[in-house]
């Protein structure tokens, strides 16, 4: 029998389908053999909804809320189970997005029952949705309880650009970050190189300065903007508004590496759940 538990005023608080007692979270895919989105090899779970805009997003099809393929925490454990003896000491389940924390309810449950398994868990997100206020946050704290790592895309060091750019300020990503460091939890800080929009170099020193200030960080990554999905818009009648820009040359994303200190971030390579090897 299906239902749909409204939640209180809090707009960021989704309603929250239920089946048979178990939370659904809307799922727009699945790949599972990740190799690029966490630590090892992860089952990666794509969720659906994000409510950034980002210019260069090259999965326009994940942003719709509410709909796509419903699953139980159940469900996506029995999918992701038969590859357990694939992840080794390092991988597992990597809940991404769309924008995952739009779904707590949905990753808290999962990784709940992660942890009972002895399953690896890692987060992959944008950070949108972060607030330090109310029930959400609550849920927030808990949910870093059954979460070992999380990988934080900061999209822009300067909120007007980051506004332009995803149509949302920063404050609360970096906020997030913060709470992040001042709490141990191992993170991945990702950032997207833009010819023109992010490929700035008193940019990249504002971000490369802003992140040696956390205490937390096991890897810094450089991720070459790219056009792959631009055909996604074409098919779904959304304009593509990064028309003309080409991907960096490798001079370029080699200056952003450095002006990040990419390679002064290698706890990555010894990381392991429930280990925080911080630049080590
Ligand atoms: S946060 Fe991710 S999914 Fe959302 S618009 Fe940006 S790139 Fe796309």
């Amino acid at each position: 029998m299906e239902m749909v538990q409204v939640r209180e005023k809090n707009p960021l608080l989704n309603p929250v389908p239920m089946r048979d007692g178990q939370i659904e979270g809307y799922v727009h895919s699945i790949e599972t053999f990740g190799a690029v989105d966490g630590p090892g090899i992860r089952f990666v779970v794509f969720m659906q909804g994000c409510h950034m805009r980002c210019k260069f997003c090259h999965n326009p099809d994940t942003w719709k809320t509410n709909v796509g393929t419903k699953m139980t925490s159940e469900e996506v454990l029995n999918k992701a189970l038969p590859y357990k003896s694939f992840w080794g000491d390092q991988g597992g389940i990597t809940l991404s997005g769309g924008e995952i924390l739009l779904q707590i309810d949905f990753a808290l449950e999962l990784f709940t029952k992660c942890k009972e398994l002895g399953i690896s868990t890692c987060l992959d997100t944008c950070g949108q949705p972060f607030t330090r206020r109310g029930e959400w946050f609550e849920k927030f704290e808990k949910l870093m309880d059954v979460t070992d790592i999380l990988l934080v895309d900061i999209k822009h060091i300067n909120s007007d650009e980051h506004k332009r750019l995803t149509g949302y300020p920063n404050e609360n990503i970096l906020d997030l970050t913060r709470y992040l460091s001042d709490i141990g939890k191992p993170v991945w800080i990702r950032h997207v190189l833009i010819p023109e929009i992010t490929d700035n170099d008193q940019y990249l020193m504002e971000l490369g300065q802003y992140i040696k200030t956390l205490h937390n960080v096991e890897k810094v990554e450089v991720l070459p903007y790219h056009t792959m999905g631009v055909h996604k818009y074409r098919e779904m009648g959304i304009k593509y508004r990064l028309e003309g820009i080409e991907p960096p040359s490798s001079e370029r994303i080699k200056n952003a590496e450095e002006l990040l200190h990419c390679t002064d971030y290698k706890g990555y390579l010894s990381w392991r759940p429930g280990i925080k090897t911080f630049n080590t």
